[in-house]
């Protein structure tokens, strides 16, 4: 370790808990970035958080990931990934953070069980979509229930899809989502889109897409799959039930930054602000992947963010001369 270490008042819990790098997160972000850092011999622990592997756990076949030409379940990517990163030393802990300190050098940061210390930390926290909260999402997610129309669009060929939202996303993915539905219905609880024009204008030149304005979902139902919704017009009260194959629910995203609160610069909706390249507004941190991209949210995005953020870790350590 470190012979110029920046010694701050957590050194006293010694070595054994003292990384170069700790990386908060387990998605493509986090494991990427820990099979560069640890190829760069810096000494890096991954703390996975609630669901290790990150979202690509609960979706099923992954067909844009480059390199497998057959696709990839979620799962096995994100278990291929993890044990790339460990094969070149990463230390992974199945366990969530409660408590990150920012303020004192090295960084501390406080799981369930256990404290741990990093001369610089890499935020990979990712991001959630946000839910409605209604009967039948849960049970149907991953059976006809979708946050992901990118993800899982070519799954749902020939059936009607239902999209919630009204902002950019839902509308890009509604589109989207018209090269394999038989039809598109856009649920959207006012009478007017918050989506861009250019994107508006597109939707509603598309014979595919029908809009169902001034309703909300209030129910999914099916047996093994989704197979109709209970809407509700919010102008009337009355609540009607639609045949679908296909739920993609477009409400956005929460980024995952509640630990993070009053540590660094954040912006007006929880996103971690980017000063230069990977580099946050405290100097020694960094992030990458859906903690601060609203915009791509994708796997191998997220990947390529994680690649940089590691390089740039490294860049960062090396100029501050506080690694082995
Ligand atoms: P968003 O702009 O926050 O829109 C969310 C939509 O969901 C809104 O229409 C909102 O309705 C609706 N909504 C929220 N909670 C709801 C609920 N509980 N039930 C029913 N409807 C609900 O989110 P987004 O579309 O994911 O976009 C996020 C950011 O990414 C935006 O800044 C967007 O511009 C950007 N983005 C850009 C592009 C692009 O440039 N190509 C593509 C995608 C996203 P209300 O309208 O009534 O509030």
């Amino acid at each position: 370790m470190s012979k110029n270490a920046n010694h701050g008042p957590h050194d006293s819990k010694g070595a054994k808990n003292l990384y170069d790098v700790i990386i908060i997160g387990s998605g493509p972000a986090g494991f990427t970035a820990g099979i560069y850092t640890s190829r760069a011999k810096l000494k890096t622990l991954i703390i996975s958080g609630s669901l290790p592997g990150g979202q690509l756990m609960t979706t099923s076949e992954v067909e844009n990931y480059p390199g497998f030409p057959n696709g990839i379940f979620g799962p096995e990517l994100m278990m291929n990934m993890r044990q790339q990163a460990e094969r070149f030393g990463t230390t992974v802990v199945d366990d969530e953070v409660l408590n990150v300190d920012f303020k004192n050098r090295p960084f501390l940061i406080s799981t369930h069980s256990e404290s741990y210390e990093g001369r610089a930390i890499l935020l990979c926290t990712g991001a959630s979509p946000r839910k409605l909260g209604i009967d039948g999402e849960q049970e149907f997610g991953g059976k006809g229930v979708s946050y992901c129309a990118t993800c899982d669009g070519p799954f749902f060929k020939g059936e009607e899809i239902a999209v919630i939202g009204g902002g950019d996303t839902a509308i890009e993915e509604a589109t989207f989502l018209t090269k394999f539905g038989k039809s598109v219905k856009i649920i959207h609880r006012r009478e007017f889109l918050r989506a861009s024009k250019i994107l508006q204008e597109k939707a509603f030149e598309n014979s595919k897409i029908q809009f169902i304005w001034n309703h909300v979902v209030t129910r999914i139902g099916g047996n093994k799959k989704i197979e109709s919704i209970d809407i509700k017009d919010l102008t009337t009260g009355k609540i009607q039930n639609l045949s679908i194959g296909g739920l993609f629910v477009a409400i956005g995203h929460e980024p995952n930054t509640s630990i993070l609160k009053d540590q660094l610069e954040l912006d007006d909706k929880g996103y971690v602000v980017l000063k230069d390249s990977t580099r946050t507004s405290v100097e020694g941190v960094f992030a990458a992947g859906d903690v601060h991209d609203y915009r791509y949210r994708q796997a191998v995005t997220a990947a390529g963010f994680g690649c940089m953020a590691a390089l740039d870790v490294e860049k960062w350590l090396s100029e501050k001369k506080i690694h082995a």
